[in-house]
């Protein structure tokens, strides 16, 4: 029989999700294997670029890319990963899609519109207000999003802040810092108050870091107050009250919860991988970035039990570690020769207001406007353009 096209040999690729992590992995193996990339939406969406693209709409032409843009030797299926089995992924559509390689990469599951047309006017929306009912769905879909990074949040919920005096925050993570910081420095005359957990502020960061992001919050007449519990059951903007778990009433006009969102893998606890969720929803991978005890199955991004903090930059690490151990595996490597990933070290930067930012970097933190300007130039857009190919 006469040798069969190189593209009918390549083995089958199937990524579910097309988020950071997905889309880069996608796009990287499309050359090498028969790649099936998996997602509800038909673009793949800078997640850092939202904010600037709620106030510059024009903004997300760049930041909201067709996954047809750059996966131009690929199949993708608009659709939703329900179910897998040894051989197979199982759409919501009641698709079959066969694989010899699955990539689990369904980070975090967002309310937002399929096509691309649809979320630029959205953005659109915003600014103008030509469309009402589009401005509600996205004031839904950002609130959702926005559990987890709060500036967003802020455009959808502009109106509560304005006529509040008093503004509870619930959580001092990322989001609520960042929410605290934008409301302290627009609005200096409201009273802020953020209940916290935990022991510090900002906890995957270190001491100094969060020291110095309390003082410059202090500094800014917002009351921190940490180790203690809102109860979210008592919570109630009606009647303006608030009880804690250290037996204190809060007053405040309304509030906004800064807590978190949940992974993207509640779909996978009637799956074969179930055994492979740690007790937090996450999948458990050894250093190849392979779900531990499956020859033929990773995860990377944000759904992996990886001790390092939850970021885009690193999601893009993981991808890339994982074409090369595909490509290896493809090729017909040895299982030793494959790349391993080493969590990343802590860095991150979070926003205070509209100009200050704190940075920790693996050996020092900074604040001000420095890491501020850092933070809020181009939203490294460009960077991730041209790491997409684009
Ligand atoms: C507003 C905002 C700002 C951020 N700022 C920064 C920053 O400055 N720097 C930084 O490094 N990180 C930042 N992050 C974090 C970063 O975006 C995440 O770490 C990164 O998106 C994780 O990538 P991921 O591919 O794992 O998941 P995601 O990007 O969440 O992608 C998951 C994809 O999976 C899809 N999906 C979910 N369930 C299914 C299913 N069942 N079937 C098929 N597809 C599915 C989703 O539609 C989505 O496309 C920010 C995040 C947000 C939201």
């Amino acid at each position: 029989m006469a040798m069969e096209e190189s593209s009918t040999e390549k083995r089958r690729v199937v990524v579910i999700g097309g988020g950071v992590a997905g889309a880069l992995l996608s796009k990287t193996l499309q050359f090498h294997a028969d790649v099936v990339l998996i997602d509800p939406k038909e673009y793949f969406e800078i997640p850092w670029a939202s904010l600037r693209a709620m106030v510059e709409p024009s903004f997300a032409e760049r930041s909201v890319i067709n996954h047809s843009d750059y996966l131009t030797n690929g199949r993708i299926i608009t659709s939703t990963a329900i179910n897998i089995t040894d051989t197979e992924v199982l759409t919501a559509e009641g698709h079959l899609i066969a694989y010899d390689y699955l990539v689990v990469a369904t980070g975090h599951t967002d309310s937002v519109p399929r096509s691309r047309t649809e979320r630029l006017h959205q953005y659109e929306a915003a600014v103008h207000g030509v469309d009402d009912e589009a401005k509600i769905r996205m004031v839904r879909a950002l609130t959702i999003r926005l559990r987890h990074y709060s500036n967003l949040f802020l455009m959808a919920e502009n109106q509560k802040i304005k006529s509040a005096h008093s503004i509870l925050i619930v959580g001092g993570g990322p989001t609520g810092v960042e929410l605290a910081g934008e409301i302290a420095v627009d609005f200096p005359d409201k009273k802020v108050i953020m209940v916290h957990r935990g022991s510090k502020l900002l906890e995957f960061i270190g001491y100094k870091a969060a020291n110095k992001t309390l003082d410059w919050l202090t500094s800014k007449k917002v009351e921190v107050i940490l180790e203690q519990r809102v109860d979210l059951n008592s919570t109630s903007d009606e009647e303006k009250s608030y009880q804690t778990s250290g037996g204190e009433t809060i007053k405040a006009d309304c509030h906004f919860l800064c807590t978190g969102k949940p992974v993207g893998s509640s779909w996978l606890k009637e799956t074969l991988l179930k055994e492979s969720l740690d007790n937090h929803g996450r999948l458990m991978v050894d250093e190849n970035l392979r779900v531990k005890g499956r020859k033929n199955i990773f995860a990377i991004g944000d759904i992996t039990d990886i001790p390092e903090i939850k970021q885009g930059y690193l999601a893009q690490r993981h991808a890339e570690v994982t074409a090369k151990n595909l490509k290896l595996l493809m090729t017909g490597g040895r299982e030793s020769k494959m790349a391993t990933y080493k969590p990343g070290s802590t860095m991150a930067i979070v926003s205070l207001g509209r100009k200050d930012a704190v940075a920790q970097f693996p050996f020092a933190t900074m604040i001000g406007c420095i890491p501020g300007m850092i933070k809020s130039r181009d939203l490294f857009v460009g960077k991730t353009r041209k790491h997409m190919g684009l």
